[in-house]
C-alpha cells in the first residue's frame, strides 16, 4: 500500500476551502465528485458498467438517477464489484483466515469484514487513498477544541480499545494497520478483547498508569461506567470515544458523572467498516455529514427522500473517495433523522441524529416494547442478557461477580423481567434461566436484549439492515 502524506494533505487543505465556501461551494465539489465517481465504476468495474447500462452520460448524471444498491447483491459478485480486478474474494477471505494477518495489507488493499448482523458479512476493502480521506479530512473537519484537545490527549498515555478480537474487524485492526504503514500519526495503544470476562478488563484497566483514552462500543460503556460508579474499576481516561451502536444521551450523562476526568466531552463517532469516516461530531453534539465526500441520504421504504426533520425508514450510503470499491446508494439500514434547522456550530454541513436500531425491539403479538423497559441491571453480576428463543420464551443469562447464591440472582432478575411483560398484558410469556455465557455479536458487542430476527425487510414494508461496525 502506497500511503502518502502528501495526498492526505491534499484531502485537509481541499476540505478547509470547500467548508469556506459554504453551501454552494459543498454541493458543487460533492457533484463532482460525483459524477467523477460514477465515470470511474462505469469502466473499470463490470457490476456497475451493467448496472449504469441505460443511464445517462456521467458528465451529467445525478445522485437521483442511480439505483440502490445492497450488500447481499454486491458481494453475491464481488469479483466484479471492485474497479481493480487484483484482488478477488477468495484471496481476500484466505487471507482473513489467519489471525496473524489483522492490519496486514494484501498487495494494495487491507482488508476487514462486518460482523454480519443481518446475514453475511461483507467484505471491505481499504486502499491508500481510503486512508488518506480518513486522516486528512477529519482532521479538516474537526473544531478548534477537538484539534487542539486531540494531539495532546492522544499523547498523554496509553490508548484503549475494547472491541470485537475474533475476527478481521476494523476496531482491532486499524490501528495495526496503522503501525504497518507506518503512516506518522503513531500512538500508543492497548487492545483489550470485548469477549473476555468482565473481571479481567477491570483488572487489564486498573494496571494502566497514565490512560489517555478509551475507544469502545456503547455497550461496553455502560458496563464501565456502572463498575467505576461501583468503585471496582478506578480509571481517569482523558477521552472517551464510542462507536458502532446508538449512543443514548442518558448513557453520556452517567459516563460524563463517572468518569470526571474527561476532558473533552464523550465523543460519539458514528461510522461503519464501508467508510470509517461518515460524519463528525460538532461541539454542540449534533452528527454533521462531510458532504464534499460523503452523501447520506434518509429515505422512506421505497428509497424516497423523507422530509428534514421526519425520522428514516433506512438510509443510503455514498462514498465519494471510495473508487477501488464503490459504495453508491448503499443501504445502511440505520434510521436517520436530518435537522431542519441549522446548527449553532455555524457549520454549513447538514446534521442529523441517529434512531436507535429496530433490532433491538421486543416484539411479542402485537406488543412493541424497547429494551429499555427492563431493568437488567443487578449488583451481583456484571453482564445481564434476556434472550427471545421463540415468540413468548425468553431465557436469562448472566455473567455473576461471585458464586454466591446464583439462584436468588437469576430469581431477582427473572421475577423484574416477568413482571414487564404482565404489565403490558403479556402474562403467558415464559422466562427460564440459562447457565450459558451471554451471547456476543461476532464482532464482540454486547446486547442486554437479543430479541427474535427480524423478517426479511421488503416482506414487511419495515428494512431490517446491517448496522455499522
Ligand atoms: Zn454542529
Amino acid at each position: 500500500m502506497n500511503f502518502s502524506v502528501a495526498r492526505t494533505l491534499g484531502y485537509y487543505l481541499g476540505g478547509i476551502w470547500t467548508a469556506r465556501g459554504g453551501r454552494k461551494r459543498i454541493e458543487a465539489k460533492q457533484l463532482k465528485n460525483l459524477r467523477h465517481l460514477v465515470k470511474k465504476a462505469r469502466g473499470k468495474s463490470p457490476y456497475f458498467n451493467e448496472l449504469y447500462r441505460h443511464l445517462p452520460d456521467s458528465k451529467v448524471i445525478k445522485l437521483s438517477d442511480l439505483p440502490v444498491t445492497s450488500k447481499i447483491e454486491l458481494m453475491a459478485d464481488f469479483d466484479h464489484w471492485l474497479t481493480d480486478r487484483s484482488l478477488t474474494l477468495a484471496q481476500a477471505r484466505q487471507h482473513m483466515e489467519s489471525m496473524d494477518n489483522l492490519g496486514v495489507p494484501i498487495g494494495e488493499y487491507a482488508v476487514f469484514r462486518t460482523s454480519g448482523t443481518s446475514g453475511e458479512p461483507a467484505v471491505i476493502a481499504i486502499s491508500a487513498s481510503m486512508l488518506e480521506f480518513i486522516f486528512g479530512l477529519a482532521l479538516a473537519r474537526m473544531s478548534r477544541r477537538q484539534f487542539r484537545f486531540a494531539k495532546k490527549i492522544e499523547r498523554s498515555g496509553t490508548n484503549v480499545i475494547i472491541t470485537g478480537g475474533n475476527g478481521h474487524f476494523v476496531g482491532a485492526g486499524f490501528d495495526l494497520l496503522r503501525q504497518n504503514l507506518k503512516i506518522p500519526l503513531k500512538r500508543e495503544f492497548q487492545f483489550i478483547p470485548a469477549e473476555q470476562a468482565i473481571d479481567q478488563t477491570i483488572k487489564q484497566l486498573n494496571e494502566i498508569t497514565a490512560m489517555a483514552s478509551i475507544v469502545t462500543y456503547p455497550s461496553m460503556l455502560t458496563i464501565l461506567t456502572r463498575e467505576q460508579e461501583l468503585g471496582r474499576l478506578k480509571i481517569e481516561p482523558a477521552a472517551i470515544k464510542v462507536a458502532g451502536e446508538t449512543f443514548a444521551p442518558e448513557l453520556r450523562k452517567r459516563a460524563q458523572k463517572a468518569f470526571p476526568s474527561l476532558q473533552l466531552d464523550i465523543l460519539d463517532a458514528y461510522g461503519c467498516t464501508e467508510c470509517l469516516f461518515m460524519a463528525f461530531e460538532c461541539d454542540c453534539g449534533r452528527q454533521h455529514v462531510p458532504e464534499d465526500w460523503v452523501i447520506l441520504e434518509a429515505v422512506d421504504e421505497n428509497y424516497q427522500h423523507v422530509a428534514d426533520g421526519t425520522l428514516s425508514a433506512t438510509a443510503l450510503l455514498t462514498i465519494l473517495a471510495n473508487e477501488a470499491q464503490p459504495f453508491i446508494r448503499y443501504e445502511l439500514g440505520d434510521r436517520l433523522r436530518f435537522f431542519p434547522d441549522p446548527c449553532p456550530c455555524g457549520s454549513p454541513f447538514r446534521s442529523f441524529e441517529v434512531e436507535g436500531r429496530q433490532a433491538t425491539v421486543v416484539r411479542v403479538g402485537d406488543v412493541t416494547l424497547s429494551p429499555l423497559a427492563f431493568d437488567l441491571e443487578h449488583g451481583r453480576a456484571q453482564r445481564v442478557q434476556m434472550i427471545q428463543t421463540s415468540e413468548d420464551v425468553f431465557e436469562v443469562r448472566a455473567e455473576l461477580l461471585t458464586n454466591e447464591n446464583p439462584d436468588q440472582v437469576f430469581e431477582q432478575v427473572i421475577r423484574s423481567v416477568a413482571e414487564v411483560f404482565t404489565k403490558n398484558g403479556l402474562s403467558d410469556v415464559k422466562v427460564h434461566r440459562s447457565d450459558a455465557a451471554p451471547q456476543l455479536t461476532a464482532s464482540g458487542k454486547f446486547h442486554e436484549v437479543i430479541s427474535l430476527p427480524l423478517i426479511p425487510a421488503r416482506e414487511r414494508g419495515l428494512v431490517a439492515g446491517n448496522y455499522p461496525e
